[in-house]
């Protein structure tokens, strides 16, 4: 019986309300409903207690209430924590939370695997089987807000979309669950601090500029020049860096908003000068900032981070080019939460 009804969080506001009306009640209930389930979290219908008893066996009998388990949670001597996630039907998908002295930041995934091939992510190696609905990601991001005030006695700060998959793939249900992360009947976090990085995916890019979205935009791009990113973004033959330009262009010219690019400099790959000329050439028609972004290595050792010199020399001549560049150690490593790593090992 169980598996045939339907999970109530999937029904907008306006469809609750249509319910209520349709059962013979009021169709204020469908807002409180809501709220019980976005901003107060109720795991049970049992626990709606504005709601008349006779009403909750109602909504017993047509829905469920499927909510994520935090299956094994890891710390890491650096204080990251790593969850491993039980969803619904038993896949398990990995979230990060990231400490600093000030900020508290979750990563977050959008799929379970990922249907992209970087050579470089752990993540590749487990092929995709389904993109994660709305409350699966909003869930992800309350479990880490939990641990954060009690672990770090304040709420979460940030949220970046850099955990399993590619969320512009996975475009509606991404934005359904920061609308719902956002939202003062969500968790009413400011959209400036939501973060979705890509891999780079045009046609979508375009999408978020027109549907004005309010969140920021990450690129990882990791090389500027087509021969190269296709080796470690095979995906980067289908959409080649030329239409990754255009898109980014349009995003400029509509949102008027920096272009953050994520980027590893490896050992051998994209370490040499003409590396560092082409991501000038490839960024410099907007304000950028790239974050340079330390690489641990995964299994195999094909990907070594490359030496400092060669850092210092993305570093300066990024700089004299009067392009934002920070670094980014890596946080986590003793845990595999780190950035490419999440692959569920734990
Ligand atoms: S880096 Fe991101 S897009 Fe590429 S395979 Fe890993 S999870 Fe997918």
């Amino acid at each position: 019986m169980e598996t045939t009804k339907k999970d109530i969080r999937a029904l907008s506001k306006e469809q609750l309300r249509e319910f209520f009306v349709a059962q013979g009640d009021k169709e204020f209930r469908g807002n409180q409903v809501y709220e019980w389930l976005w901003n107060k979290g109720a795991h049970k219908f049992e626990d709606m207690t504005n709601i008349s008893k006779d009403m909750r066996q109602v909504l017993e009998d047509y829905f469920v209430i499927n909510h994520i388990e935090v299956d094994q949670m890891q710390r890491s001597n650096d204080g990251t924590i790593k969850n491993a996630v039980r969803l619904h039907d038993g896949l398990i998908v990995e979230s990060v939370l990231i400490p600093t002295s000030r900020r508290s930041t979750a990563c977050v995934s959008s799929q379970v695997g990922c249907s992209l091939d970087c050579k470089f992510c752990a993540t590749s190696r487990l092929k995709r089987m389904r993109n994660l609905n709305p409350d699966e990601i909003f869930d992800q991001v309350v479990a880490i807000d939990k641990e954060s005030r009690l672990y770090f006695n304040r709420p979460l700060s940030n949220i970046v979309f850099m955990g399993m998959g590619e969320p512009l793939m996975n475009y509606n249900n991404v934005l359904k669950a920061i609308e719902k992360i956002t939202s003062p009947e969500g968790l009413g976090m400011s959209p400036k601090r939501i973060i979705v990085s890509t891999s780079g995916v045009p046609k979508m890019i375009k999408k978020m500029a027109d549907d004005e979205v309010k969140f920021g935009l990450a690129v990882s791009l990791h090389s500027a020049i087509d021969e190269v990113r296709t080796s470690i973004m095979p995906f980067n033959a289908t959409f080649p860096l030329a239409d990754l330009r255009e898109a980014l262009e349009y995003w400029y010219a509509k949102t008027k908003n920096t272009i953050t690019y994520e980027y590893v400099v490896w050992d051998g790959i994209n370490d040499s000068r003409k590396d560092v000329e082409a991501l000038i050439q490839f960024c410099k028609f907007a304000p950028s900032k790239v974050n340079l972004i330390e690489y641990n290595p995964i299994d195999d050792g094909q990907f070594q981070q490359a030496d400092s010199a060669a850092l210092d020399m993305y570093i300066s001549m990024l700089e004299a080019n009067n392009i934002t560049v920070t670094v980014r150690r890596s946080r986590g490593k003793d845990i595999d939460a780190a950035c490419g790593q999440l692959a569920n090992k734990s």
